[in-house]
Formats: structure tokens, C-alpha cells, sequence
């Protein structure tokens, strides 16, 4: 199917197949550019505000991995949707745990213990697994996320909980300012590794290069696959 969508400030492709394809060259000449393999950065497809066509023409594009930021959306949007995975980057609210452990694999945005505890509970209850990563505050202009000195001792007693904690999540500082962008983003690759585990998701449609060039292994965009939102 060939969707087309809003064109793109840069002079884009029009249509998501070349524009997916486009992105992933260049994240993987990003990757290369920064002495680390090709393949090592995965793209996730931010779909909030986009119709399920744009969804599902993206994933029949070969995009692999979806994210939403509101469970409510996510569920309408997610619930027939050919094989991906389902990725949870909004806030977590403790009484949409359960609502968000049905509709998503991965849980990118767990900032806190109560939030951790919330989806322990919810797994256990719907007999259901997740991935969690841990998110991260590296920002000024943002207001969740725990203090990347944090994080190492928030990631084990998730894992106490029984949660399994595959890394950190952040959002990157809006700022025209690229050397502040990268600073934030090294902060994150320094608490990645203290966490552990095997993803760093960081890089939205403004800062994935730079995001790639600190050790993203995950880059989340919406507007550069998807165009502005309606
Ligand atoms: C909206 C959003 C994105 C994608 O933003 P774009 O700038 O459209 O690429 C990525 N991550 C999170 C957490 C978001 O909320």
C-alpha cells in the first residue's frame, strides 16, 4: 500500500517506503560514522496523533517496532495491527498499568519505584512479560525521568520486583544548543551503562544524530517518518 504523507520541511520522500528507507540509510551512515555497526540501531515509529492506516502502511513498510505515548490511543490504535512490537513511551500512571502491560512488549518510561511495582502487579495479574527500560532526566525542559545518579539503584530494585530491566530511556533537552544535546545525551550512555542491559533509547526527529553519535541503540521519531502531526 502507498500512503503519502506530509511533506517534510527537508524535501523528504512523499511516501513512507522511501522515506523509511531513507531514514534507515542514514541512521546506518550515522552508525558507521561513528565507528560502530550499521545495523545497531533500531528504529522505532512514534504513531501518536497519526491514523492506523499511516501505522499499518508503515509497518507493511518493514518498520519492526511502534511507540505510543497514551494507553487510551494505543489501544484503538494497536488493536489489530500486523506483528510488531508495541512500545510504551509516555508517563506512567499507576492506575493505567494494567491497561498498559495488555497493549504493550516493551515499557520504555518507568521513572520511578511505585510506577515499577504498578506494572510488576499488572504482569502478574495478566500472567503477561514486558521489558521495561528505565527513563531517564537529562533535561531541563522535561518533567519525568529519574537523575541518570539514580538510576543504577532505581534498575535494581525494579529487578527485585521482578521486572526485566533491558536499559534507559531519555528525552533530550529542547535546545537549538547541539553541544548541550550532546552532553545530555552522554549522561544517559554513562547511566546505560551502570544499568546494563541491551538498550539505549535515545534520538528523536531533531536529535537522533547526535543521539547515535553518544551510543543510541534505538532512535524514537514520529515527525521525520510520519510528517508533522494533524
Ligand atoms: C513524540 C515523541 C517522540 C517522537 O518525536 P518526533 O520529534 O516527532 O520524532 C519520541 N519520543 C517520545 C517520548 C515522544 O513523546
Amino acid at each position: 500500500m502507498r500512503l503519502d504523507v506530509g511533506a517534510m520541511p527537508s524535501g523528504a520522500p512523499s511516501s513512507l517506503l522511501e522515506r523509511i528507507a531513507a531514514l534507515r540509510r542514514e541512521i546506518a551512515e550515522a552508525a558507521r560514522a561513528a565507528g560502530r555497526p550499521p545495523a545497531s540501531v533500531a528504529l522505532l515509529g512514534v504513531t501518536k496523533a497519526q491514523p492506523c492506516a499511516a501505522v499499518v502502511a508503515a509497518i507493511e513498510a518493514g518498520l519492526g517496532d511502534v511507540g505510543e505515548n497514551y494507553v487510551q490511543e494505543a489501544r484503538v490504535k494497536y488493536a489489530a495491527l500486523p506483528p510488531v512490537h508495541k512500545h510504551f513511551i509516555g508517563h506512567v500512571q499507576t492506575n493505567k498499568a494494567r491497561a498498559i502491560v495488555e497493549t504493550f512488549d516493551v515499557v520504555q518510561s518507568v521513572d520511578r519505584l511505585e510506577a515499577g511495582r504498578a506494572i510488576g502487579r499488572a504482569q502478574r495479574a495478566l500472567g503477561k512479560r514486558v521489558r521495561t527500560l528505565v527513563q531517564l532526566n537529562v533535561s531541563p525542559t522535561e518533567r519525568f525521568g529519574v537523575a541518570p545518579a539514580d538510576a543504577s539503584a532505581l534498575a535494581a530494585r525494579l529487578r527485585e520486583e521482578g521486572l526485566e530491566v533491558d536499559g534507559v530511556m531519555a528525552i533530550g533537552p529542547l535546545t537549538a544548543d547541539r553541544s548541550a544535546v550532546v552532553d545530555a545525551f552522554r549522561r544517559a550512555a554513562q547511566a546505560f551503562r551502570e544499568v546494563g542491559g541491551t538498550t539505549l533509547s535515545l534520538g528523536m526527529s531533531d536529535d537522533w544524530r547526535e543521539a547515535v553519535a553518544c551510543g543510541s541503540t534505538m532512535v524514537r521519531l514520529g515527525t521525520a517518518i510520519f510528517g508533522a502531526r494533524p
